[in-house]
């Protein structure tokens, strides 16, 4: 692959201090899967050039399986074995550091990689960790290269996609910035795949159902996000008050002007500052997997929105997946667009016995009083997005 060079004020304003990237299985791999060296040698020069103005910079970078498939001679279509699919994850890994590290260090750039798994994510301890030692590579000048730990994730701890980790990972490192290379330059107005009017839409403000649905479906053979996971990340980082910016990772220069603020793919603003949560929020509401999800009437919808209530059993309607107190369940509206996270703190059998009855007619149900002053998600575990 060649890059188009193209002429660039170097003065230009960089106004994120900390950026994760994220780069996409597709926009690393040629259509065999191999790894695209070029490509990452001029990922790393503009990398080079965000250090040299004072940021910081994490990488998390897809395409072990893909790398991994191709190395080991097997057709780039995604098989739907697991074994294999983790075999080739720890292949194409050593594909990925090598590229990675020959064009970083040319540039002097020292990386050490980080591969995480959910795991990590939702148990505090590991999280933290995880955090103090990213925050000293940092400290020490070392370009962080993540990956989700495909060898040994199974489905209860995997994320499955970059786009999540990637939000996780700013997330946890407060990042100002995030910046997603794919292979798609931004979000459109419909599916650009299959609709030719189809518009690119520059910035977003805030969500609503229109994004959504514009959002289509899964991503290519070789990445496996697509649009839907780009959104969920999208989502996370307005709840935690950090712009994302979604691009082609071809365009020249599109880690630099999506740093600068120059306009490239699709920008996801801040969201709004009054609705950030705090640290501890954020993890609790966000880092465990999500088992299910309640449907909840417009006056809850208005509670969580406008008063930061806690969710009441009063407010909820329908019930849906099977989840334990103390897991992750969004919160829809009535028509299913989602508004919210949190922890639970009924069984989903409790809460469908409780859905939609005030907490004095629970207090007298013999199998649910003991629940009948408990808030279906408190405030305190509950992000709004
Ligand atoms: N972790 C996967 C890999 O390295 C990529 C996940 C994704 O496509 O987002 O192959």
């Amino acid at each position: 692959m060649t890059f188009q060079s193209k002429s660039r004020d170097s003065s230009e304003d960089i106004q994120a201090k900390r950026l994760v990237i994220k780069i996409g299985s597709s926009t690393l791999t040629d259509a065999n899967g191999k790894v695209d060296a070029a490509y990452i040698e001029q990922l790393a020069a503009q990398v080079q050039e965000l250090c040299a103005r004072g940021c910081e910079v994490i990488i998390v970078s897809s395409a072990a399986i893909t790398a991994g498939l191709e190395a080991l001679a097997m057709p780039p279509k995604r098989p739907e074995s697991i074994p294999i699919l983790q075999a080739a994850a720890a292949v194409g890994q050593l594909e990925l550091l090598r590229a990675y590290a020959r064009a970083f260090e040319e540039r002097h750039i020292r990386i050490g990689q980080i591969l995480l798994t959910r795991f990590e994510i939702e148990n505090r301890e590991s999280y933290l960790h995880a955090r103090d030692t990213l925050e000293k590579l940092l400290e020490l000048g070392v370009v962080p290269l993540i990956n989700e730990n495909d060898t040994v994730a199974v489905d209860e701890i995997r994320f499955g996609d970059n786009d999540t980790l990637a939000a996780q990972v700013a997330i946890l490192l407060k990042a100002d910035l995030v910046i997603l290379l794919s292979d798609i330059e931004g979000l459109y107005t419909a599916d650009p795949r299959l609709d030719e009017d189809a518009k690119l839409l520059e910035s977003i403000g805030s969500f609503t159902e229109e994004i959504v649905s514009s959002a289509g479906e899964a991503g290519t053979s070789r990445g496996s996000g697509g649009m839907v996971t780009k959104l969920e990340a999208a989502r996370m980082l307005m709840a935690a008050a950090i712009p994302l910016v979604i691009c082609e990772g071809h365009v020249p220069h599109a880690v630099l002007d999506a740093a600068s603020g120059k306009p490239v793919g699709t920008r996801f603003a801040q969201g709004d500052g009054r609705r950030q949560a705090g640290a501890r929020k954020l993890w609790l509401a966000l880092s465990g997997s999500v088992k299910g999800s309640v449907l909840v009437d417009a006056g809850a919808v208005k509670a969580l929105r406008e008063r930061g209530s806690s969710l009441l059993p009063v407010g909820v309607g329908q019930v849906e997946g099977e989840f334990a107190s103390g897991q992750a369940i969004n919160i829809r509206t009535a028509d299913g667009f989602l508004i919210g996270r949190g922890i639970v703190n009924y069984s989903a059998d409790e809460l469908r016995a409780a859905a939609g009855r005030k907490s004095s007619d629970i207090a007298l149900d013999a199998s649910l009083h003991h629940l009948a002053n408990t808030e279906v998600i408190h405030r305190d575990q509950l992000v709004v997005f």
